[in-house]
C-alpha cells in the first residue's frame, strides 16, 4: 500500500515535522515516497532521502511551487495520487492549506490531525478541543490524512540515500499568486517545536509588562514564548505566540504558564507537555488541575525571582 508523504520545508531545511509524519506513515505500513515540492530544494530532497524507511523522494521544482501555494501543489499531488493508497502530511500550515484541496479534488474525505494510527485505514483524532478522542475509519480508496506531529516521535536519519526522482511541476499556478512572507525576526526557538515554552496570560496586563516579565525568564531558559488568547486579543503578545485550540498545539518537555487560568481552549494546546508548571495567584485556577508543579502567588514577584534563581 504505497504512501505519499508531502514534506514540510522552507526550500533549505527539511522540517522536523516531516520525520514525525514519517513515523505515522510507517505505522500505516507500506512503501513510503516523500514528495518535496518547492524551488531550489535539492538539499531538502537529499535530507528526506536519508530518513530511514523511505523508498524514494519525488522532487517537483518550479516558481509556482516555491511557497507551496495550495492550487499548484494540490494539482501536483492529485496528478501523482493514482499511484498511492494514502497521502499524508504534517498538520502544519502547508499541510492544512494543501491537503483539504487534494481531498476535495479526489472527492474523498480527509482525516485531520491524526494522533494515532489504529489500522491502515483507521485513526484516532482529537475533537471538542481535545476533550474527546474520536476513532475514524476512512473507507475511500485514497486516504488523505494530516498528522498532529507532536503525537509522533521523529523517524531517524541514516547514511542511506533513497533515489531522488523528478516529478513534474503541477498546474494551476495562475489561480493564486505569492505576495510576500513576513517573518518576525527572533533568536528564540520556534514555538511549535521548542523543548521549553514560557507562556503568559491576561494577568500580565500590558504588552510592556508581558515583555518585561515573561521574556527574561524565557531567554534565561532558552525557551520559546507562548501566550493565551486573552493576552493576544488584548495586544500583549503577537498572534503567532497563541497556544491553544485556535493557536498552536505544543508538546514541549516543559511548559511554564504564568497568569493563565487554564481554560479548556488553552489546555487543548499544551496539556500534552511532559511537565507543566503553573504560576497563578488563584489556588483554585483550573490550570493547577493539569500542572505537575504549582506556585500560588503573584507572578510579578515569582517570575523575576525564578529568573534570578536560575
Ligand atoms: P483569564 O482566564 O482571565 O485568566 C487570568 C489568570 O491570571 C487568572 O487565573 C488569575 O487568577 C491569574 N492572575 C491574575 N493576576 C495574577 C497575578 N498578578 N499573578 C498570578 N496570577 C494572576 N484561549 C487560549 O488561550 N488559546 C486558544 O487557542 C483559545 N481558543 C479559543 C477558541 C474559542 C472558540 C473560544 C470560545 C475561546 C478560546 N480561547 C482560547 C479563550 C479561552 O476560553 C480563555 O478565555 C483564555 O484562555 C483565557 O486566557 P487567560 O487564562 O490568559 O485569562
Amino acid at each position: 500500500m504505497p504512501i505519499l508523504l508531502f514534506a514540510d520545508h522552507d526550500n533549505q531545511t527539511l522540517a522536523d515535522q516531516t520525520a514525525r509524519t514519517l513515523t505515522a506513515a510507517q505505522a500505516i505500513g507500506g512503501e513510503i515516497d516523500i514528495l518535496v515540492a518547492g524551488q531550489n530544494a535539492r538539499a531538502v530532497a537529499e535530507a528526506a532521502g536519508r530518513l530511514t524507511g523511505v523508498r524514494r523522494v519525488l522532487i517537483a521544482e518550479s516558481e509556482a511551487l516555491a511557497e507551496r501555494l495550495a492550487e499548484p501543489t494540490a494539482a501536483l499531488i492529485v496528478s501523482l495520487a493514482g499511484d498511492y493508497d494514502t497521502i499524508i502530511a504534517p498538520a502544519g500550515s502547508a499541510g492544512k492549506s494543501v491537503l483539504p484541496r487534494v481531498a476535495a479534488l479526489l472527492d474523498v474525505m480527509q482525516v485531520s490531525e491524526a494522533i494515532e494510527v489504529v489500522a491502515p485505514d483507521t485513526f484516532k483524532r482529537p475533537i471538542y478541543a481535545g476533550n474527546a478522542v474520536q476513532t475514524v475509519q476512512a473507507t475511500d480508496a485514497t486516504k488523505v490524512v494530516t498528522v498532529r506531529t507532536a503525537a509522533f516521535a521523529p523517524a531517524a536519519s541514516g547514511d542511506q540515500a533513497a533515489p531522488i526522482i523528478e516529478a513534474g511541476a503541477g498546474e494551476g499556478a495562475d489561480k493564486s499568486r505569492f505576495v510576500e512572507n513576513r517573518f518576525a525576526a527572533s533568536d528564540r526557538p520556534e514555538l511549535a517545536s521548542a523543548k521549553i515554552v514560557v507562556s503568559g496570560g491576561r494577568a500580565l496586563g500590558s504588552e510592556e509588562k508581558f515583555r518585561e516579565t515573561i521574556l527574561p525568564l524565557a531567554d534565561k531558559m532558552g525557551a520559546a514564548v507562548g501566550a493565551s488568547r486573552a493576552a493576544v486579543d488584548a495586544g500583549y503578545a503577537p498572534n503567532d505566540w497563541q497556544v491553544g485550540q485556535t493557536g498552536k498545539v505544543v508538546a514541549p518537555d516543559l511548559y511554564v504558564a504564568c497568569g493563565i487560568s487554564g481554560a479548556i481552549q488553552h489546555l487543548a494546546g499544551m496539556k500534552d507537555a511532559k511537565v507543566i508548571v503553573a504560576i497563578n495567584k488563584d489556588a483554585d485556577a483550573p490550570i493547577f488541575q493539569v500542572a505537575d508543579y504549582g506556585l500560588v502567588g503573584d507572578l510579578f514577584e515569582l517570575v523575576p525571582e525564578l529568573e534570578r534563581a536560575l
